[in-house]
């Protein structure tokens, strides 16, 4: 058997037309898309056509279509920018407020305490409940006279779990339109945009973002969505690329690598996400048969296709992955190895599992090679990991 490759959420290979479409750009038509020369000219027609599929994809226009380097970066400039916009409107009574939730990635998270530490935002981390999900009820009571920012992940990283945006969209019009002044909605969509509906208009999202190296296209290259009319200040100063909200010479290659990756997205995201399913859901149902104190977390329903996650009471994390790795496995766990301790998952925590629980997380995801035989593979491997990392494990 050869290696089995079961972090697609981390990351995936870059595929082969996307390396094609991406190969004239390198020395070809390498030209700057600002110049108004040919080669310029012909980068720019290139980059304006990766905006093009993109914006089709989400239903979107091309012009609220900004390529940046990376989700954090999207997401980055989405909520320091608009924070920043609305910061010193008469019209936001006091400081302005941010609601997010407990679960976000560290990109969201992190940005989010930026803003409460330089004294820009007062930010309202929303708690969820066991399978990782916001309710809306709980985002709706949060939001104050001074909300100026919603921001909740589409699917979750760690667990899988899909968020109700629609839902929270339509609650954030509503209540938009009592307080007779916009409140804005972003999305982490990362995790969903292979599989989910993106459409900006169904979500009622107002900004999106979301990184290319997660749907086969390269590291490196990201966007964000920004509905017109939303007003954002630019954190990066130069020349005004990017409607002047992200300076920097555009990466034409990366970016027409994108366009063709969200194109194959489209094409064949809605039929592999039911394959995926299937594996995903006999992965799942396997696994809590075979080894006993297996615990499946995030949601049994609301869940991405392509994200199974658990947790084995007893068995610590970080063995379980060395163990899958000897054993040709590459799989995530959700703690990180911080300052030399282990601090197990905020999301898992956040959904209520107890820290001891929460080290023995790990998190298969699937992604376009995965097979029913791989499958089978981890389904056979799997128990014997655990039983010895259990029997091996101090005794309390
Ligand atoms: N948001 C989510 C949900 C993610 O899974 C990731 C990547 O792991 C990111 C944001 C950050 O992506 P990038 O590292 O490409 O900026």
């Amino acid at each position: 058997m050869e290696k089995i490759y079961l972090d697609y959420a981390a990351t995936t290979p870059v595929r082969p037309e996307v390396i094609k479409a991406m190969e004239p750009y390198w020395s070809e038509i390498f030209g700057n898309p600002s110049e108004p020369h040919g080669w310029g000219q012909q980068a720019r027609v290139a980059i304006e056509e990766s905006r093009n599929k993109i914006a089709d994809f989400l239903g979107a226009k091309t012009q609220e279509i900004i390529f940046t380097s990376c989700a954090t970066e999207s997401i980055n400039l989405a909520h320091k920018g608009l924070v920043e916009a609305v910061g010193n409107r008469s019209s936001v009574a006091g400081k302005p407020h941010v609601i997010t939730s407990e679960i976000e990635h560290k990109a969201v998270l992190e940005t989010c305490r930026h803003l409460e530490k330089s004294g820009m935002a007062e930010v309202t981390y929303l708690p969820v409940d066991k399978y990782g999900l916001v309710k809306v009820k709980d985002l709706e009571k949060a939001i104050k006279s001074n909300t100026v920012l919603v921001s909740v992940m589409y699917v979750n990283n760690e667990v899988g779990t899909i968020e109700p945006i629609a839902e929270i969209g339509q609650m954030i019009k509503v209540k938009s339109q009592k307080y007779g002044r916009k409140i804005y909605f972003h999305t982490d969509a990362t995790q969903g945009i292979q599989y989910l509906d993106c459409h900006v208009d169904k979500l009622g999202v107002d900004l999106l973002s979301f990184t290319g190296h997660k749907f086969y296209a390269p590291k490196g290259v990201g966007v964000l969505y920004v509905r017109d009319g939303v007003p954002l200040i630019r954190q990066q100063d130069g020349g005004g690329q990017e409607r002047d909200l992200r300076s920097g010479t555009e990466n034409t290659p990366y970016i027409v690598g994108l366009g063709r990756a969200v194109e194959l997205v489209g094409g064949e995201g809605k039929l592999r996400a039911i394959e995926l399913t299937k594996l995903r859901d006999k992965l799942i149902k396997e696994i809590l048969k075979r080894i006993p104190d297996s615990i499946l977390t995030g949601s049994p329903d609301r869940r991405a296709p392509h994200i199974a996650s658990f947790c084995f009471k007893g068995a610590e994390g970080e063995a379980i992955l060395l163990r899958l790795d000897a054993e040709g496995i590459a799989a995530s766990s959700g703690s990180a190895c911080t300052s030399g301790s282990l601090r197990p998952s905020h999301v898992l925590l956040a959904m209520g599992i107890p820290p001891e629980v929460a080290h023995g997380s790990i998190r298969f995801s699937l992604g376009r090679k995965t097979t029913e035989e791989e499958i089978d593979y981890v389904l056979k491997v799997l128990p014997g990991v655990i039983d010895g990392i259990r029997k091996m494990a101090p005794k309390l």
